[in-house]
């Protein structure tokens, strides 16, 4: 069965950029109910024993499997986002990553603001991403619960801005906690160790 992993900090840890309220609800209800719809819809299953990486590759784009797919990937997803946040993150990433960052976007300038404007942009709920695409960084967007690695996309960091990411603490201003998480919470050295 699955079980929803501890958070790798306190829930107050991320204030004031995102609050503990929303951390409660966000990982306590919402990630959650995603692990236990997860564990009813693989019940009595080939499933049941099954890595979550396996569920997601082998049920994307199956309209007969969108149930497994969508919880199985809100699961998967919502670790690697809370992975990729800290508190007293952010700004500008240390050797390497910065290195990739200037050769892929020019400046961490530019970096950020495509990161920002791209995870704005996506169309109701989903995800914005970092990722190595060929050897390259590449900054891409998700719906719903899509995952870019079933398209061959190694997931680096990721941005949730699904309404419930976001909503408490800053209602409808989707750029202003994009840009605040940005700035104040990316752990790059989990970016760094998704690089490898
Ligand atoms: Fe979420």
């Amino acid at each position: 069965m699955f079980t929803l992993p501890p958070l790798p900090w306190a829930e107050n840890a991320l204030e004031p950029v995102i609050s503990a309220n929303t951390i409660s609800f966000h990982y306590g209800k919402h990630h959650k109910t995603y692990v236990d719809n997860l564990n009813n819809l693989v019940k009595g299953t080939d499933y049941e024993n099954a890595t979550l990486e396996k569920i997601i590759n082998e049920t994307a784009g199956k309209p007969d499997k969108a149930g497994l797919f969508n919880n199985a990937a809100q699961v998967w997803n919502h670790t690697f986002y809370w992975n990729g946040l800290r508190g007293g993150g952010g700004g500008k990433p240390p050797g390497k990553v910065a290195q990739m960052i200037d050769a892929a976007f020019g400046s961490y300038d530019n970096f950020k603001k495509e990161l920002s404007a791209t995870s704005v942009s996506q169309f109701g709920s989903g995800w914005g991403w970092l990722v190595l695409d060929g050897g390259a960084l590449k900054i891409v967007k998700t719906p719903n619960a899509e995952v870019p690695f079933t398209k061959g996309q190694k997931p680096l960091l990721t941005l949730d801005v699904w309404e419930h990411a976001y909503y408490l603490d800053y209602q409808n201003r989707r750029a202003a906690y994009l840009d605040a998480v940005i700035d104040k919470l990316v752990n790059w050295d989990f970016v760094a160790q998704n690089l490898g």
